[in-house]
């Protein structure tokens, strides 16, 4: 069993097709992944023959933007039934509502004097979703900032001026959700955010799991979530979020080593409801 069980396909903002990506892990040596796409499960939807062919287990996921009290917290679901009308519904609205959602952004930039079009900043979009990153790409290439982070930070992340809210399920709207749809919650990447954050909520909000295992960690930082996880006996999870070659997260799929008996175990229990069966 080698497992990478967070990754984007160009249903987000990822740049490799959902079969682009079972190939490249099927390449590395992968037995076990989820393509965990922002807010949609559409990848699934055309990742069966490909899985099949590879020999590659996926495991349904998504990474669900969801509003905590200090900002945007991740949350990454596994092990989902994907006939679950919740969940489709769910993918649905968060995809439709990204349009006027990013066409509110690039108006509130324009009227902080970004000369952008919307439409500029769909010509990025690969794939189903436009999401923030293409946004930001866009007032790169115009030559207004030199990075996609500083974009973020000065101008689209939680309580910026071009922050435009959206609707959006809570941490613990999206944790039920996940459970209702029979998976796993994770939180995603808990060293990435840019702000304070209560971990505390989330377990009492009953999440599963934490995402011990990412690409951006150094030694310690993975020590400090595994040592949280067990000190409140949650399961934990290994992600590269790898993005695409060329992306802002180039780590490549299965790059991430893990702690195999943590790791395995959980999924060596999934059940076959809980996997995608092709
Ligand atoms: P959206 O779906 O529009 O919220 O955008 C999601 C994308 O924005 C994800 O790829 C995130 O990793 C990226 N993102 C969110 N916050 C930041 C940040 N502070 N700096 C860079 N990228 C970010
Ligand atoms: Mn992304
Ligand atoms: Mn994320
Ligand atoms: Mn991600």
């Amino acid at each position: 069993m080698k497992v990478d069980l967070h990754m984007h396909s160009t249903c987000s903002d990822g740049e490799r097709s959902p079969e682009e990506v079972i190939e490249l892990a099927a390449n590395n040596g992968l037995s076990h992944i989820s393509i965990t796409d922002h807010d949609t499960v559409a990848a699934y939807e055309v990742a069966e023959r490909k899985a099949k062919e590879a020999g590659i287990q996926l495991i349904p996921g998504i990474e669900v933007s969801a509003l905590s009290d200090h900002g945007e917290l991740h949350i990454l679901g596994y092990g989902l039934d994907l006939s679950n009308t919740e969940l489709k519904r769910y993918s649905k609205w968060r995809t439709h509502g990204r349009v006027h959602w990013s066409k509110q952004i690039v108006k509130r930039l324009n009227e902080l004097s970004y000369s952008i079009r919307w439409e500029d900043c769909m010509e990025r979009v690969v794939g189903t979703g436009i999401s923030r990153t293409h946004i930001a790409a866009e007032l790169v290439a115009k030559g207004y900032f030199r990075t996609i982070n500083e974009v973020f930070s000065k101008l689209l992340s939680y309580g910026k001026p071009a922050y435009i809210e959206r609707p959006q399920l809570s941490t613990k709207g999206a944790i039920d959700l996940i459970h209702r749809c029979g998976g796993y919650a994770f939180i995603a990447h808990p060293e990435i955010y840019d702000f304070s954050w209560s971990f505390h909520s989330l377990v009492q909000e009953g999440i599963d799991g934490v995402e011990a295992y990412y690409s951006k960690n150094c030694r310690e930082t993975t020590a400090y979530w595994v040592k949280q996880a067990q000190e409140h006996r949650l399961l934990t999870s290994v992600g590269s979020d790898f993005h695409g070659e060329t992306s802002r997260n180039p780590q490549m799929i299965g790059s991430v080593s893990y702690d195999v008996a943590d790791v395995h175990q959980w999924i060596g229990h999934l059940q076959p409801q809980q996997l995608f069966v092709s």
